[in-house]
């Protein structure tokens, strides 16, 4: 599958703009289900039904942005994989595999990895839209992925077609206000997860694990009934006020 022309990666860099510095509400949520994580390792990973022999672990994050976050999950996965190891008949090594797009900041995020990784495991990094396939068929054992999947591939078909009943008219997001829109939505993101977990597929060993982290809503809020929803809607509108004067150029 082809990268798409339009991506747009995160604020590149370590100033204060950057992602690095403006990632904590993700710190959270990846803080929030940390133990959780760990449990799916130890219950689940079973290193002996993988291989006995095995000696090198690979893991991958899918959309790693530029750090620190993802550090952090790789770090609580080795650490996991490790209490696990008793399983292991031979001493174990960690691969690392950061994945994100093309124009990703991959320079900052390796020049920012704490030195502590150098003696845990070893990095690479790989470019290229998760979804297609990005490494090699039944080359890693753990897989995860965070605050990642509601960056769909495209824009759904008609949400700009003045014409559709699909355009989303003064929204700059999908707010649920609209029915067709948030049905294109829908349509597209069920391709993309399709598109996303083919690919994973392939990709992870047999007995491997993937580990996804995104926001959901329970069945029945809709988003412009939650704060985000509202403070999205707020910066909507007053992208279109900026807008306005470009679009409706006032007669001298
Ligand atoms: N996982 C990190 C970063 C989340 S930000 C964390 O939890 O903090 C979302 C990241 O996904 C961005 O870096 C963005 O470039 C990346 N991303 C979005 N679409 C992608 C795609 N199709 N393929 C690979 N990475 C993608």
């Amino acid at each position: 599958m082809p990268t798409s022309s339009h991506s747009y990666p995160m604020s590149s860099g370590d100033d204060q703009h950057s992602y690095i510095h403006n990632s904590s509400y993700q710190k959270s949520g990846i803080d929030g289900i940390e133990e959780k994580t760990r449990r799916c390792i130890l219950e689940n990973f079973d290193l002996l039904s993988l291989n006995c022999n095995l000696s090198t672990i690979r893991i991958a994050d899918f959309g790693c942005s530029t750090g620190p976050n993802t550090f952090h999950v790789v770090q609580n996965i080795i650490e996991a994989v490790k209490e696990n190891r008793e399983n292991s008949l031979v001493p174990l090594e960690f691969q690392v595999f950061f994945n994100d797009q093309p124009n990703n900041d991959f320079n900052t995020l390796f020049r920012t990895q704490p030195p502590s990784s150098k003696g845990e495991y070893f990095s690479v990094g790989v470019p290229g839209s998760f979804y297609g396939r990005v490494l090699p068929r039944n080359s890693i054992h753990i897989g995860h992925t965070s605050y990642t999947t509601h960056w769909l591939s495209e824009i759904p078909e008609n949400v700009c077609d003045k014409n559709s009943l699909a355009w989303n008219k003064y929204y700059i997001h999908c707010n649920n206000l609209l029915e067709d829109v948030t049905k294109a939505y829908k349509v597209q993101f069920t391709k993309d997860m399709k598109s996303f977990l083919e690919a994973r597929a392939n990709e992870i060993v047999p007995q491997g694990l993937m580990i996804v982290l995104g926001q959901c809503f329970p069945d029945g809020v809709l988003h412009f009934e939650t704060w985000q929803g509202v403070v999205v809607d707020r910066i909507g509108d007053c992208l279109m006020d900026m807008a306005k004067p470009f679009c409706f150029p006032r007669r001298e």
